[in-house]
């Protein structure tokens, strides 16, 4: 017999209160299964401190580890999805959106904003998997393309942080058609001469990897992130070949010449602050 039994049925704990994990507990590594204090981790960057695993944050985590002193503005930082194709799949895409809205306290799945990184000017859109997996829609694309306007504006250099599955399913051809708007506007950045950064973290794959994230000056990436455009098993059964050992890692990935260099996170703010500096 079991010590415990639930009497009561149908007790629900919402999603957004069961992954909450207060300050002053611990926080189990996935990874290596070790565990640390939440603190700890948090003070190490959201990296293991045994195995160095990157554990995936949000824009808000970003922002606070990059901006000096945590001081930025967001811009436009209330635009949200409409549903031009009235998408319905289990749910309706209005009511997706908003529920989405609700449980992650964002608007859509990237943020954009300007602020002071070790003195050096910078432009962030830092995208959040949380916010149906950083699926890149019309939202996405317009507020990416607009945070590149800025820069062009005020000849500040340009930081993209991408994290995310690729188009969004619910926006079909108006996701498609964000890989060409944020492309012909990096476009106007290089022709501006400002730099533009690229970060890729875990994961990068399909639409967002097949334009923005790859068009980086430097396409820089966290250790150990997926970075791809099909993911591995549908790339298997096209092919029908077993692929190698840790295909689409970061650091595979930057062996066969698409990245520039792999960033541990504790020295990220550090490194971008060098690179902005001496492209300036
Ligand atoms: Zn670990």
């Amino acid at each position: 017999m079991s010590w415990f039994t639930r009497k009561e049925k149908g007790i629900h704990t919402p999603t957004e209160l069961k992954k909450e994990t207060p300050d002053g507990l611990w926080y189990k590594c996935p990874s290596c299964k070790k565990v640390m204090h939440t603190r700890e981790h948090k003070t190490n960057a959201y990296t293991c401190i045994h195995c160095n695993y990157h554990e995936k944050i949000g824009s808000a985590e970003y922002y606070e580890l990059l901006f000096d002193k945590n001081q930025f503005t967001e811009l436009d930082a209330n635009m949200s999805s409409s549903d031009p194709l009235h998408f319905v799949d289990t749910k309706p895409y209005t009511g997706r959106i908003v529920a989405t809205q609700k449980k992650t306290n964002l608007k859509d799945a990237v943020r954009s904003a300007y602020g002071p990184v070790n003195g050096y000017d910078l432009v962030i859109s830092c995208m959040d998997f949380d916010f149906i997996g950083g699926s890149m829609g019309s939202v996405v694309g317009e507020k990416i393309a607009r945070a590149i306007d800025y820069s062009i504006t005020h000849k500040i250099p340009f930081l993209m942080i991408s994290r995310s599955g690729g188009a969004r399913m619910m926006e079909a051809g108006f996701s498609l058609m964000q890989m060409a708007k944020t492309s012909a506007k990096l476009a106007l950045l290089a022709e501006a001469k400002i730099p533009y950064i690229s970060l890729l973290t875990d994961p990068t794959t399909g639409g967002v990897t097949a334009s923005y994230a790859m068009l980086g000056d430097f396409n820089i990436a966290e250790p150990g992130a997926l970075i791809g455009f099909a993911g591995p098993r549908v790339i298997r059964e096209t092919i029908g070949k077993d692929l190698p050992k840790d295909f689409q890692s970061a650091e595979f990935v930057l062996e066969h010449g698409f990245l520039d260099f792999i960033v541990d996170r504790k020295e990220l703010k550090t490194k971008i602050a060098t690179l902005v500096g001496m492209l300036k």
